[in-house]
């Protein structure tokens, strides 16, 4: 069936289902990025707070006592009795042992450190950046700093501040780890997270974009089929696809396929004695014909009357001749069902095609609807009415529907004028 070209409500309807959920995947990935980001920062503060932490105590175990710079003309850092100038053994072994840089500052001067310059030389001596100056030393907090550049390099630093017994700040305790070794960790972690965040929406998409299109394709095929019924096609088909759906496109597709059914009814069927109509009679005569045309096909074609009809109506009434109308018509479908077709073709006339029939065969089932005519007892107000019927039979051995109808009724009215209740062939 011709559906029709995709119109707007297609295209509305992808619209309103992917768009919201590409901004959906667009948020979703720069939230989680966001989220992902600061949880990895705040992982590396306390990695950094816990190496500080513990670099500290270790210093205190290994070397108990104050700090203490000894010395008139090159200075000296002593902790206790240790001198701890040029003593790289334990910050070494703890840089070593977790990737991270090393600092020991005496107020704001490195005295001992794991970086080096460009040279490869330690950078023992320089001063710290004057912010940790002001944020550490000066108020004796530890500090955290996402960025700090150290020699052109960046770092994730931490400063916690190194206190004598006395409570004094006499220096600074730095942990770093270089930011690009951070970023890269973010980017490795963040790299699935966003590529599942794009298949997700893909998919998701592309479950929609079907579902859409079928749902679209499923309502043109109802559209398309409205059409050719208002146009006046009955015998149009709805798609098994549609009517198969069980939400309310299905209904409505149900619904549409009853509207064509009742419509026909209404049209090809009559309203009394539920035949086919005259008009669709002749459609169907028509059929047949140019069947038999195109296949050879025998068929034969009867028009029967029923009797005196008239005088059953003024004498029982015409409600009591319906009712032998609807009677005879029952018997007269009952004998055709099998072998072709009924009609009322109009009052008390009804049109018989005998489809794949010679004219034997019809003489003989006509003969069986005659006696079963003839002896039905069609009961009304406690009286028995009989009727009998005459019949003009003939054969279709012409195209021309016209002729082929004039012959039987030609017939049909022989035989009325030759006694009536016979068939005339
Ligand atoms: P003949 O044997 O020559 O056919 O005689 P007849 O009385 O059957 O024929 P006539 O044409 O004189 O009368 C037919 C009658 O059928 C007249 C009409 O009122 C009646 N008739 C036609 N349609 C209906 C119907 O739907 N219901 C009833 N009750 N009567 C109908
Ligand atoms: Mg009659
Ligand atoms: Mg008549």
């Amino acid at each position: 069936m011709k559906t029709g070209g995709k119109g707007k409500i297609s295209y509305a309807l992808q619209a309103i289902n992917i768009i919201p959920l590409l901004f959906f995947g667009i948020i979703i990935m720069l939230l989680g990025t966001h989220w992902f980001t600061q949880c990895m920062y705040n992982e590396v503060e306390t990695e950094l707070s816990h190496v500080a932490c513990n670099l500290s105590m270790m210093f205190d175990t290994i070397y108990p006592g104050d700090y203490e710079l000894i010395g008139e003309s090159s200075y000296q850092l002593y902790k206790g009795e240790y001198n701890l100038t040029n003593n790289y053994t334990l910050i070494d072994r703890v840089k070593e042992d977790t990737g991270l840089d090393i600092t020991l500052f005496y107020q704001d001067t490195r005295v001992l450190t794991t970086l080096t310059g460009n040279n490869g030389v330690r950078i023992v001596g320089s001063g710290a950046p004057s912010v940790v100056t002001k944020d550490v030393l000066n108020t004796g907090e530890a500090h955290f700093y996402t960025k700090s550049i150290i020699y052109n390099s960046s770092y994730f630093s931490f400063y916690m501040p190194l206190m004598n017994s006395d409570g004094g700040v006499i220096g600074m305790l730095f942990v770093g780890k270089p930011t690009a070794e951070v970023d890269a960790a973010v980017q490795k972690a963040i790299y699935p997270l966003i590529v599942a965040d794009i298949v997700l929406v893909i998919l998701v998409s592309l479950f929609t974009f079907m579902y859409t299109k079928r749902f679209v394709s499923s309502l043109l095929q109802i559209h398309g089929f409205l059409q050719e019924v208002s146009a006046g096609n009955l015998s149009a088909n709805l798609d098994s696809s549609v009517l198969g759906r069980s939400d309310e496109l299905g209904e409505i597709a149900h619904s549409a396929l009853n509207m064509q059914r009742s419509l026909r009814t209404l049209v090809e069927q009559d309203a009394l004695t539920s035949l086919a109509n005259r008009r669709s009679g002749d459609r169907k005569l028509r059929e047949i014909v140019r069947d038999s045309a195109a296949t050879g096909k025998d068929f034969c074609v009867a028009i029967g009357d029923i009797d005196f009809f008239k005088k059953v109506n003024d004498t029982y009434g015409h409600e009591c001749g319906d009712l032998v109308l609807k009677n005879v018509a029952y018997r007269l479908r009952s004998h055709m069902h099998g072998f072709g077709i009924a009609s009322r073709w109009g009052g008390e006339e009804f049109l018989l095609i005998f489809e794949d029939k010679n004219v034997e065969e019809s003489m003989k089932i006509l003969d069986e609807i005659m006696d079963d005519i003839r002896t039905l007892e069609n009961e009304y107000d406690g009286h028995r009415i009989k009727v009998t019927m005459t019949f003009g039979l003939t054969r279709g051995n012409t195209e021309d529907v016209t002729a082929l109808l004039r012959s039987a009724d030609e017939k049909l009215y022989e035989g009325k004028t030759t006694g009536r209740n016979r068939i005339i062939l």
